[in-house]
Parts: C-alpha cells; structure tokens; sequence
C-alpha cells in the first residue's frame, strides 16, 4: 500500500458508513437491514432520524431521510483498504489533496473512535453509547483549520459543514481517551478538534511519521492520540498557523508496539492534564439500549474496564480479598489488597510483598513496584461480571519483570505470570464484613443501597427451607464440580483459604489449608429439579443446609459464588453454615496435562462447565449452564452458522463484492502458475489436470487468479463439481469456483459458499470479519491436500485458502531460544508446500524434517502431526515448530466477534502452541506464518534406496508367492525392529485385482512392494551398508537402486511432478454415502515396537486373508466397483520411534503417535475389519491419514484425556465456535460419520431433499 494513493488510511468503519445510509436506525423495528447494526452513532435513538440538519439529508424514494452522497468514494478501491479495528484504536482517514489549493497535501477524512470490527455503539471504549449533538459553534470556531485540513470540493457540491457534518462529526461526539493516569474521559468537542488537527498537522510536517503510518496500515494507536491531545494542552488559538507539533518522545509512543496493534495498551504518558471526571459518558446512556449498568460488568477480555461509574475514577480504591488462580505457585495463598490512591497494602500469609504502590498506566491496568527493593512488577488488573453481590476482578503479575500480559488468555498462557482472583463486596451487600472499606459501600447512599439488595433479593432470594420429602437430584449440578479454591465472604474470611471439592459421585469435602487441624468437613450434594441453581448440602450429622450457587464461566477459569443460607437444625451444629458464602474460582481446562495446573478433578470439560455459550445472558443472570449433549442446543454445540435461507445474515451480492474490494482485487495474483522444474511447484496437481497446472489452471490470465469466488446461484452449491464419471479431462473445465475449492475425496458435496485467496494478514482479517458478521462457518486450506474433506463446511460458508502466503525468510538465529535451534530457522508463510520449503532450505544448505510428499503443505502436516523422511533423525513436524503467526476471531468486552492475532510458542500461548502442535487443522485460527528449526544436512548429503519387488497371490510356496509374502513378513518386522535414528522408510505395497477372473486362480493376483528408504548421512557409512544389506535379504532382492543428494530438494527433483496427485473426486462409488462398509481415505494404526514384534507379521496377512475372501465372494458394499477388499498399505518407519530416537512430550500428538515404530495405512477395509486386524495393534490413528468414518475418533486421534484439553483450548481461542471440521477438535465426538451438526444438519438434509425433488 503506498500511502500517497488515493484515501490510504481509511477504516472498515468508512466502508459500513458508506453502505448505511438510509436513515433508520437498527432501534427502529421497521428498519430493513440487519446488517447495519454498526453504525447507530448516526442516528437519534428516538426518531431515528440522522443527527444533522444542515441540509446533509435528502429524501429517498419511500420518503425517508437519506444522507447525502459522501463526496468521495470512501473504500472502494484496491488501494483503499478496509482493515479490522480494535478496541481503543483510533484511526485517522486521510487523503491525498490533489484538488484543493491551499490546502496540505494530506487532509483530513475523519478521526475515528473506533470499536471493534465496526460494529458500532457497544463497543465502544468506556460506555459511550450514543454520543451527542453536534455543537455547530465549532465550524464557526475552527473555519481556519477546518478549511485548510479538510477542504471540500465544489464538484460535489458539497460544503465542509455537510461533509464533517456526515462523515467525520458524527463519530466524533463521544470520543473517549484514557488520560494520564489510565482513568478514561471524554474530550470535550472543542479539545476533539484540536486533536486532529495536531494529528493532521503533524502528519504533513512529519515525513518519518508519514512512513510509519503506512506500515501501520489505517491504525493510529490510542498512544498516538493522546500523544496529540497532550500537544493541544494550552493551545487555544484557532488559526492553521498555531497548530502544535507533536514531542518527539511522544511520537515514538505511537509506534512503541510495532504493528501489534491489537495488544498494544494505551500508554502511560506524563502528563499534568487534570481530568474532568464530568467529562466521563452520561450515565443515562451508559445503561440505555443493551442494559449493562454502572454496577454490572460484561465478560472482558479486549476491552478495558475504565470507568466502572462516573463518580468513581478510582474504581480500585478499597480492600480486596485475592487467591490464586492456579494451583501452583503464587496461588498458595490467600491475601488482601488494600488500595488506596496510589499504594497498595498487600495482607498474606506468605513472603509476597507487603506493600506496592501503584500507578495506573492505563483504565485497566496497573503497576505495582513491590517490597524493599523496589522489585518491578507489571501488572494487568480487569473488573470481571459481579456475581451474587460481589465485584470480581482479574488480576495477573508478571513476575519476571517482563510487561504486563495484554489480557487474560494471555495471562493464563504466560509462565512466570501471577494470577489471582479478586473480590468484595458490592456497595449494596450491606453488613459486608468482607470487604468494609470498599469504596462503593462507603460513598453509597442508604436509601441506594436499601433499594439495590432489595431487588438483588428478589431476583436472587436466599433459599428456603429444605423439605426432605423432596431432595432433588442427586450430585451436584455439572458446573460445581471440581475444586475450588475459596474464600468465605460473610465470616471466617480471615481464616484464609479454603477448598472445597465437589464430586461426580454426590460427594463434597471443605477444607482449610492453613488450618489442617480441622479436618474435612463432608457433605453429599443433591440439587433441585426445578432450579437447579439450589444446591442442598447434607452433612454427616443429617444437617442439610440449601446453597444458591452462581456460576460465572470464563474462558480458563471460571469463578462462582455459593451463598448458603436456610437450614434444618440450630445453629450450634458444628456444620452450621447459616448464612455463610464462599467466593470461590477454579481452573476450566480439565487433564493432568493442563498448563494452567489444573488437577483432575477439575476433569469435568464434558459435563458442560467450560462451554463459552454458557456464559451468555443466562450464565450472567446467575443461572446454570444448559445440561450437555442430550438437550438439542448443546448437540448443537454451539455452532449457529447461517444459512443460504436466513437472508438476515447470508451474504449479499453487495456485502461479497464489498469483501472483494477489501481483498484489494486489482493485485495480480500469479502465485500459482508453475512452470516447470527447477522451479518448485507452488501446489499439487490435481489428476488430469493440463500441463501439470495447480488448480486446473485456474487464473490463467495475466491478472492472475481472482481475489473470490463464490456461488452466483446458490443452488449450485452442493452439487459433485467434479463428476467422477465425466472423466479427468471433463474437470478441466469445470466452474471457476469448482476450481478455487478443490480439495482432495469431496466426500460430501459440501462445497464453500465463497473462497477468497487472500495475499496479506490484512485480507485474512477482512474475510473473518466478513464471516463472524455473517455468522458463516470458515474453512481453511492451502493445497487442498487433507484426506477427509476437513476443508469444507455443510452450510457452505468461507473458506480462506492461503496458498498464497507465500513469504519466506531464513533467520540465522532463533531469537526467542537459539539453543532450540542451532543451524537457524525458516519463516514461511502458510501458502509453502514442501518443494518450495526444500528448494529455499537448499539455498542456505540446510534441510526442513518435511513429509514425503513434494506438494503437502506446510500448515495441515505440522498441525497434524506430520511424520517423514527425516523425523526419526530430526523429529516429526511437531517437534520442529518454533512459533505460529495465527489470526482468531475472539471476543470483545460485549462479547461481539473481534479478529486478532496471536502468536503461538514456547513463550507466548504455550498453552496454544501445545495444542496446534498435534491437535489437528481447521479450529485454531487461519495461520498466517510458521517458523520452523532448520537442520544441518548431514555429513555425507542423504541418502536413498530404494527396492521395487513383484510378486503374486499365487498359493503355493514359489518365490514372491502368498506364502512367500508370510515368511517376509516376518522378516520385515525383525529388520525395522533394528532400524536407527538416521533410517525413514515409506515402503508402498499395492495389490493389483484387475486381472482377477472368478476362476480362482489367485497367481493372476500381483503385488507391487516400492520400498523407499532414506538415510541420514553418506552411503559409505557402515549403518547404511548394514540396513541395506539386510533389506535385501529380507526382500530376496537383488536390484537395488541407490542414490545421494546434496539436499532434499535435489531429490525432489528427481520425482515426476504429477507424482503426488490431488484427487479431486468422491472415490466412494455413488450414491455411497461414507459408512461403516466404505469408510473413506485410509485407515490407519500406529503400531508400537512390541505390536511389531509379536503380531505385526500375522496380522498383515490376516488383511490379506480378506483380501483373499473377497476374491471369492466380491462385497458389493466395497469402495471398490469389483468388490474386493484389497486396495493397498504403506507401512511408514518415518517416525520417532526408531532406535536413538528422540521422543519429546510436549506436543499434543498421542502417546501411541510418538512412541510408534511403524504407521500403518490400509486402504479399502470396513470398520469391523480394522478393528478385528490393524486397530488392534494398537490404540491410535493418525489424524491427517486415516479414515472419514471413525468411531470413538477423539480417543484414537488423541487419548481421551488429552481430547478433553484440546477441547478447552479450543474454546478458549475460538469462543464463538466459527471453526469447524469434520472429526477436528469441537466436533461431535460422538458421531462416527461425519454427520452435520444442529443447524447444518437441517439445512443440508432440506437441501438434499430440494435437489432430489430437483432431480425428478
Ligand atoms: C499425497 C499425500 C502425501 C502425504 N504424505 C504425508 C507424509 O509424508 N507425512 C505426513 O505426515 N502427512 C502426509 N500427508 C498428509 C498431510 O500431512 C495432510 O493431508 C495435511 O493435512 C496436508 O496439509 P495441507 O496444508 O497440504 O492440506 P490442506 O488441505 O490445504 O490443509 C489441511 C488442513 O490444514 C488446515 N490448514 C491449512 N491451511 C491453514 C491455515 N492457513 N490456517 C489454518 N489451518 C490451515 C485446515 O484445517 C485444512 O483442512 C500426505 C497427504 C497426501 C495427500
């Protein structure tokens, strides 16, 4: 983008504004569009007339009021991006002024408070709802910089007070900024003004400035513009020529945090600028249209609490009670934090630090400096929801001294990283002994807070007394089980610590840490029927005390409040709990192997307590989560795409061509065209496919491939685009779409509604918003390479095929931890296949650990596991990612879908970085980049052999006969038994049928065994002799090829480059649907050292005992049109289980996975014939080579203990549930077929149906 074209900063924001002008606001029921939820600045809430009057209106053809033509197109060309927007971004729109003389040669478009994603009023920072009336005065007052910055043009007709008036004022009322002391306020108009046009004037003055913008794209970070507002203190000229200049210090604040911009806080500037609290929101509009109050506090996770009223700048001030939120660690202990202006009392019972004081460097966070020796410590402070008359909030310290973490998630993820659980009480807990000082109790009014807990009451009343004709069920409701750390509220908070334990099978045990002597209370658990929010606790004494249990779900850890009140017996009963409530907080993700410490009995993810839609209004009304599974929401499971029959939220032709603009459709897309060797193929062929050209030659015009495509007629949708029986020269022309979504075995028919190719970061994050907007389920791919048709969603939908991320960068040094990689790492980006990856590496003389196949890509094998020639020497793909650039549709302080980026490693989101590292495609996010260990070729270059061998079923004893293959067998089991570290073999063993008669005469049965090895190192090592050597007498061979290469991609260029096909064709005969008969792609099985040893050998010819059977009596239910069961097997040794191998942990692949010595793939078996043979060697799969219909999948991909930790990270980094696939992490774990969930599945079987009436 070159900032000097036409409009170069110019938001998503300007794009909405411009389709959103028909004058009705989303308030008003009679408004068309649903879409234009984002833009009720525009509008009056009452009359819904738009806010400005000064002739910037016309009358549409309904007679409604219209807003005038913006005088410039605001986003609609290539060089006019409309990228995301965050919370606390603001944005500068400007333009290149080549028409108004006089003027500079940047003006102003607008200055923008900016919410996240554009969608408007709720989301803007600190409450701002819906802004204020346009002070007019203020073009009189500033007509000299008005004029200048943001001249007009007569052509349009158009005058400054209309254009300022509809594009830029509007937006402008409620401008908010953090100040000086991190406390938010609003900047009067008058000081608004001044802003920009110091931003503006700066802007023109400032070529460096200028320069660095552009790299920013359209953000200008809330440091930049306080930055500016501090230049305008003082300043109260009015004319061009007084506009100040920037500090130099202070510019630098704008780019303190590179382009990360979505995690970049609000700085701390000095400043002696006094804020106005009077400035802050109107509290009436504060809790107008979406009902969040001063006192209640949505779920934060981006956004930033501010100002919790507007008489209390200082929400913080008082005594909070803390715990842990992990269970190692600095949560040992319980303490209580005082603050008062800007010192914090800490109270504990452990060595932390007694005293910090604190500054506050920005709405939600603070800095402690702890203890004697001034011991720095970052901060990150953020208010939670209340719950039961308790204010929560977060708090994490970095105790290495490094920043703050920028949020939550990140906190949970970042080692070294304190987190705690803070409460008091509300204003309105009168009598609160717990927190007496809290500042909202004490400048509370009586009458206030009579009111407050009256009505708390009511809506949340104590429970009654307990009949005991009528226990309710038995255990306690799901989302109470587990331990919870505790505090008790009402008394006995200074005993500190408690923990109370719930379990599945009724039982709940409290405990006191600091007070051992105490023993452990015991009480069963029932819950009512009816509420199931009462919770009945029954101690061994028969005292049964009702307990009100209140839930709050956070993503990692959620936090409750359990107020027990009525009981059955008197008070001096030693397990009185009259009256008595517990603040308590424990961990959501539920394995041993939970990072966040988590023990197991916190194991409880299934039972519902850690689903994200829990969260939502019920959750925050104190209600219990939904019961799992067995209600049809929870089937479901959260997945609510929409479909091509919801036209409120399906994509127009308008809105698609919308994304098309922001996909900037005029840059030449050529990536894709190869045109042969040396050159490395960019993507695999598909078969047939003309002159070996990817994706059937799509886009093959000097403009290259098109920015989208998508379904003109949506009824084309779910069609076979490529239709085996029209052969493979028939797919060359197939549909433009057709072509932009292949993808390996379309088992489905599920085709995307829209595919976009997008070429930077900034389009990935045009296409997720466009998707979250639209409630679309996404997909993601590059090659298309993936087995079981992972990349297509049943409704349609998005998929974004990064194939052309093609970016590719050698680092020297691995900066994060060299010692993790000493020979350097590769930076690629997501569109890399493995020829590229090799041919790039050759440069640099080191090699990747890639797969064996030259096309896979980069991104679906890593994720996958991803095994090859080189893991046994270097490690599997897991083991050989250094970090992950991955953009995810989060959510905002209100819960509406906001893109961000996250990177993934060892350092940062370790708990991500475990789970893409195994976990499998399609969840996580859309990958932007990996970086990935680059190894030294080994002395002496690599080495291959490779044996092709023929042979019959003939029956007898001949060589190369069936029975001959029976004592190989053995033999090829004691062989890979001693294979070393530096051997990878894929030997191939494929049974030709075709020759076959019904005659019986099985010598007309051939096989083809293509053995392959490679060798880590020089072909005159005595390993290598060895191997060699002993392959042959194992195989009886003679002819041996052999060969060595300088490096990997050399070898590569010894292959064919159709050698790796793409088939682009439903293999299951039709109408076949994927079942237990024919299950799809491969079924696979990691066989361990042991299963090698004893019955490797004996199984293999069991399966081709079926082989045999099916000879004689074809199954007309195979894949196969003949009917047999034959098909063919690889049998990988490309693994880590060889001797000398190494076998790291800490990836999310299964036990059986990395401690396996061979992968075994069988093609053509029924389920029931796997599992009688190859799923008995043992109790995994691997997850990108294995078969579409699998039962119990979660187990054999994962460990059902690791899925369920798979599945809490998922839903922490994709809470809105928009990544989907088939058999992926979130999927029905239940489902063996690969049948659509909820929604989908309505909309697919009513559109299968249509198409059978369609088709007569
Ligand atoms: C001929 C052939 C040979 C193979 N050989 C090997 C081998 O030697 N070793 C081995 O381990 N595996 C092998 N595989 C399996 C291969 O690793 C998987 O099929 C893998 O998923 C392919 O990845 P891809 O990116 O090429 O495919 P794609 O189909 O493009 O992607 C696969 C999945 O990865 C995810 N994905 C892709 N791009 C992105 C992105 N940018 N962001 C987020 N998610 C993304 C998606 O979920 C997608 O469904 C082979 C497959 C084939 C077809």
């Amino acid at each position: 983008m070159t900032w000097h074209a036409q409009l170069a900063l110019v938001p998503a924001l300007a794009c909405l504004v411009a389709a959103s002008c028909s004058g009705k606001s989303d308030d008003c029921a009679s408004n068309p569009s649903t879409l234009r939820r984002f833009n009720q600045l525009n509008f009056h809430a009452d009359t819904c007339n738009l806010k400005w009057t000064h002739g910037c209106t016309v009358l549409d053809k309904h007679g409604g009021l219209q807003q005038k033509q913006a005088p410039f197109s605001l986003c609609d060309a290539p060089h006019q991006p409309c990228g995301l927007l965050p919370i606390d971004a603001y944005t500068l729109a400007l333009q290149r002024n080549d028409f108004a003389p006089g003027s500079p040669s940047v003006t102003l478009h607008g200055l923008w408070p900016v919410s996240a994603g554009g969608s408007g009023e709720t989301n803007q920072p600190y409450g701002c709802l819906h802004g204020e009336e346009f002070d007019e005065a203020i073009l009189t007052t500033f007509g000299g910089p008005l004029s200048y910055f943001w001249p007009t043009d007569a052509k349009y007709h158009n005058t400054m007070q209309c254009f300022i008036l509809s594009e830029w004022m509007k937006h402008g009322t409620c401008a908010v900024i953090p100040g000086a002391d991190g406390t938010a306020f609003r900047l009067p108009q008058d000081a608004y003004f001044r802003t920009a046009f110091v931003l503006a004037g700066e802007f023109n003055a400032n070529a460096a400035l200028r320069e660095q913008l552009q790299d920013l794209e359209p953000l200008i970070s809330t440091r930049c513009v306080q930055c500016a507002y501090l230049a305008t203190v003082g300043w109260t000229d009015t004319d061009v020529a007084s506009v100040p200049r920037m500090s130099g210090d202070c510019i630098d604040q704008c780019f303190a945090c590179g382009d990360h911009w979505d995690a970049c806080p609000p700085a701390q500037l000095d400043s002696t600028v006094l804020l106005d609290p009077s400035n802050a929101p109107p509290k009436k509009s504060d809790s107008s249209s979406n009902g969040i109050g001063n006192a209640s506090f949505p779920p934060l996770e981006f956004g930033m609490p501010a100002l919790a009223s507007s008489d209390n700048i200082s929400p913080w001030r008082g005594t909070w009670r803390s715990f842990g939120a992990e269970q190692l660690g600095s949560g040992k202990f319980q303490f209580a934090q005082t603050f008062t202006d800007n010192v914090l009392n800490v109270t504990t019972d452990s060595p932390y630090p007694q005293t910090c004081t604190y500054e506050r460097r920005g709405p939600g966070e603070l800095v402690l400096r702890c203890g004697a020796e001034h011991h720095l410590e970052d901060c990150l402070v953020q208010r939670l929801r209340d719950i039961g008359g308790l204010e929560t909030a977060f708090l994490a310290c970095n105790h290495t001294g490094a920043p703050a973490p920028a949020s939550f998630y990140a906190a949970m993820d970042t080692p070294g990283c304190g987190n705690f659980l803070m409460f008091r009480c509300k204003a309105s807990a009168a009598g609160c002994d717990f927190s007496p000082d809290a500042i909202s109790a004490a400048g509370s009014k009586a009458s206030e807070s009579e009111t407050e807990s009256e009505s708390e009451s009511e809506s949340n009343p104590k429970p009654g007394p307990v009949s005991h004709s009528k226990p309710g069920i038995a255990g306690a409701p799901p989302a109470l089980l587990g331990s919870w750390r505790s505090l008790q509220v009402s008394s006995h908070y200074q005993n500190g610590l408690a923990r109370w334990n719930f379990t599945a099978d009724g039982q709940a045990s409290l405990q006191w840490p600091n007070y051992p002597g105490r023993g452990v209370q015991r009480y069963s658990v029932s819950h009512s029927d009816e509420d199931p929010s009462l919770v009945l606790l029954a101690s061994v004494s028969g005292t049964i005390t009702a307990c009100r249990f209140q839930f709050q779900y956070q993503p990692v850890y959620s936090y409750a409040v359990l107020d027990c009140g009525a009981l059955n017996q008197p008070a001096e009963d030693k397990d009185n709990m009259q009256n008595t409530q517990w603040a308590m907080g424990r961990c959501n993700p539920c394995s041993t192997h939970c990072r966040y410490s988590c023990g197991p009995e916190n194991d409880f993810c299934g039972a519902g307590s850690c689903d994200p839609a829990d969260s939502g209004p019920a959750a925050s009304a104190g209600a219990l989560p939904s019961p799992p599974r067995d209600a049809p929401a929870a089937r479901k499971d959260g997945h609510d795409w929409c479909t091509p029959q919801d036209t409120s939220c399906w994509p127009t032709k308008t809105a698609i061509r919308k994304l098309e603009q922001a996909l900037d459709p005029a840059v030449p897309r050529l990536g894709l065209r190869w045109s042969s060797y040396p050159q490395p193929q960019p993507a695999p062929v598909p078969t047939g496919s003309t002159n070996n050209q990817p994706f059937y030659g799509l886009g093959d015009t000097p403009a290259g491939l098109k920015a989208l495509y998508y379904y003109e007629d949506v009824a084309e949708m779910q069609r076979p685009c490529f239709n085996p029986a029209a052969g493979a020269a028939a797919w060359n022309r197939a549909s433009d779409i057709c072509k932009a979504a292949l993808h390996q075995n379309e088992y489905r028919d599920w085709n995307p509604f829209i595919v976009v190719f997008p070429l930077n970061e900034r389009h990935v994050a045009a296409a997720l918003t466009f998707a979250a907007r639209h409630r679309l389920c996404i997909a993601t791919a590059g090659t298309g390479h993936e087995y079981n048709s992972r990349n297509s969603c049943p409704t349609g939908g998005l998929l974004i095929r990064t194939i052309l991320l093609k970016d590719k960068a050698f680092l020297p040094t691995w900066g994060e931890d060299p010692a993790l990689a000493p020979a350097g790492a590769f930076r690629f980006g997501a569109g890399a296949v493995f020829t590229e990856m090799h041919a790039f590496s050759a440069e640099h003389a080191r090699v990747i650990a890639s797969g064996w196949c030259s096309t896979v890509g980069m991104v679906g094998f890593h994720l996958g596991g991803g095994h090859g020639p080189f893991a046994p020497s270097m490690g599997l793909g897991v083991d050989n990612v250094l970090e992950i650039e991955v953009l995810q549709v989060g959510r905002d302080a209100h819960g509406q879908p906001v893109v961000h980026k996250k990177i993934a490693s060892h350092r940062h989101n370790p708990q991500l970085f475990w789970a893409m590292r195994g976990g499998g495609g399609g969840v996580w996010g859309v990958i932007l980049s990996m970086t990935i260990r680059a190894h030294a070729v080994p002395d002496g270059g690599l080495s291959r052999v490779f044996i092709p061998l023929n042979g019959t079923f003939c029956p007898d004893s001949r060589p190369y006969g069936y029975q001959w293959l029976r004592a190989m067998w053995t033999r090829f089991a004691a062989w890979q038994l001693m294979l070393n570290h530096k051997v990878s073999t894929q030997p191939g063993f494929f049974i030709d049928t075709s020759k076959y008669a019904a005659d019986g005469d099985l010598c007309a049965v051939t096989w083809q065994f293509n053995f392959e090895y490679f060798y880590a190192g020089g072909q005159t090592e005595p390993d290598y002799i060895l191997f060699r050597d002993r392959l042959k007498d194992v195989l009886q061979a003679t002819a041996v090829q052999e060969h060595n290469f300088e490096s990997a991609y050399e070898y590569l260029l010894s292959m064919p480059p159709d050698k790796f096909l793409l088939a682009v064709t439903n293999p299951l005969p039709a109408p076949h649907p994927p079942s237990d008969a024919a299950t799809g792609s491969q079924n696979s099985v990691f066989v361990s050292r042991q299963a090698m040893e004893t019955e490797f050998a004996s199984t293999m010819m069991d399966v081709l005992d079926i082989c045999v059977a099916s000879l004689e009596n074809p199954d007309p239910t195979s894949p196969d049109p003949a009917g047999h069961r034959c098909g063919f097997h690889f049998l990988y040794t490309s693994l880590t289980g060889n001797l000398g191998s190494s076998q790291p942990g800490d990836t999310a692949i299964s036990p059986g996975f990395r401690s396996a010595l061979m992968m075994w793939n069988a093609r053509t078996l029924t389920t029931q014939q796997s599992m009688d043979t190859l799923y008995r060697l043992g109790p995994n799969s691997y997850f990108s080579e294995s078969s579409y219909v699998m039962h119990n999948w979660t187990a054999r991909y994962w460990g059902q203990e690791e899925y369920e930790q798979l599945l809490a990270v998922k839903k922490a980094h994709d809470p809105g549930n928009h990544f989907w696939c088939h058999h992926c992490v979130g999927d029905d774990p239940d489902d063996a077929y690969g049948e659509p969930l909820g929604a989908a599945a309505d909309f697919v079987e009513g559109y299968e149906s249509q198409r059978q009436l369609r088709l007569g």
